[in-house]
């Protein structure tokens, strides 16, 4: 009797620790347009800062290499220099269903060469929209060039629009309107975790477990105000931030789906589609408008607009 207490208490204590739900952050579309509410070296220095005082330790940038004028320059060195991997995601970010594969293949070697200079580049390529070919000829294209470069395909399981409330964020700045930044900071977080959980859950059904994670962010503004709330949400959700060396240590990582897609919701969503899901790839909040009323709604506190 005292023993199956004493087995119930020490399995009390670890199972915690066992259940801990694990992501890596990544944030793409580095250079991304600072002309709003940060300049880009101050947006770089807030999002450096914040991360370190929420002790999330090692993210990944993946860069395009079209803005690396001084300004650029200075913004990637500051994320270099404060120990963040850097990845390529081509030179001017085309949409893969747009461009043919020669093309293509130009974008990656182009950004390639030029990311060399930066202490961190590691190779991990992020295609641009998660395109990744639509034809067996464009996606296996890819796939050799990336093998030649000795790339890791970059792949994310955790989708969402966070860049689409950064552009509500932008515009409303633009027009001069009214914005709650801690409502703004709520709603963000909120549509975030919704999204994550949405996704661990399709992977527990499909998986029967809870894989290492990679959110997919972007380097913007609302991500240099808001990451440490974010994560600060995902530890209270018994969520651990991991690097993303050790995310990439999933055996989902040698996952690859037999046929080319189209529109590609992320790794998760992947296996979902091989196995006969046709529904709820993308999670609902993954929306122009659902995202616009809510920013109305909340953070502009403007009523049925
Ligand atoms: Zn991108």
């Amino acid at each position: 009797m005292r023993l199956s207490i004493l087995l119930l208490i020490i399995c009390l204590i670890i199972s915690p620790a066992l259940n801990a739900k694990q992501l890596a952050i990544t944030f793409d579309d580095a250079l991304h347009e600072a002309a709003g509410y940060f300049d880009g070296p101050t947006r770089a220095k807030t999002l450096i800062e914040n991360l370190e005082k929420h002790q999330i330790g090692q993210v990944a940038f993946f860069s395009t290499t079209q803005f690396l004028d001084q300004e650029g320059l200075e913004r990637m060195r500051l994320y270099d220099e404060a120990g963040h991997i850097i990845g390529n995601h081509t030179h001017s970010h085309p949409n893969f269903l747009e461009t043919e594969l020669s093309t293509y293949q130009q974008e990656f070697l182009q950004a390639h060469q030029l990311l060399q200079q930066f202490d961190n580049f590691k190779p991990y390529f992020r295609f641009p929209y998660l395109r990744e070919g639509e034809t067996v000829e464009k996606r296996d294209g890819l796939r050799n060039l990336l093998k030649e470069n000795k790339y890791q395909n970059a792949y994310i399981t955790l989708n969402n629009y966070d860049w689409y409330i950064e552009e509500l964020f932008q515009k409303a700045l633009k027009e001069d309107k009214p914005v709650n930044l801690q409502k703004l900071a709520e709603m963000y977080v909120d549509v975030l975790m919704q999204s994550i959980n949405y996704y661990d859950e399709l992977a527990i059904k499909h998986l029967d477990r809870s894989p290492k994670h990679i959110l997919l962010l972007h380097e913007m503004d609302i991500s240099a105000l808001f990451i440490g709330d974010l994560v600060q949400r995902l530890r209270q959700g018994g969520w651990e931030i991991i690097s993303l060396e050790e995310a990439y240590q999933d055996p989902i990582a040698q996952y690859q789906l037999p046929q080319p897609l189209k529109y590609n919701p992320g790794r998760i969503g992947e296996i979902a589609f091989h196995n006969g899901q046709k529904q709820g790839l993308w999670h609902y909040t993954l929306d122009e408008s659902y995202l616009e009323k809510r920013f109305q709604q909340e953070v502009l506190l403007l009523s049925d607009q």
